[in-house]
């Protein structure tokens, strides 16, 4: 897996994970990108990841309006 460049420019702002809690800035919260190319959010601490998307900027706001 890859974790994207992006992440460690806190480029995109990640909200705090709504399983756990867990923190971007902690660095707890990744945009990873798969094989396939996609990107989807992931945290750490709880395994919980948002849904797939095609760029960092839609797997964040996938992530930030992501539900419990
Ligand atoms: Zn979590």
């Amino acid at each position: 897996m890859i974790f994207s460049e992006a992440f460690s420019g806190k480029k995109w702002v990640l909200r705090n994970c709504p399983f756990c809690g867990a923190k971007q800035e902690d660095e707890e919260i990744l945009i990873s990108q798969d094989d396939a190319g996609m990107y989807t959010v992931y945290c750490l601490t709880c395994q919980a990841a948002g849904p797939e998307r095609i760029n960092e900027e839609e797997a964040t706001k996938a992530w930030n309006k992501r539900k419990r």
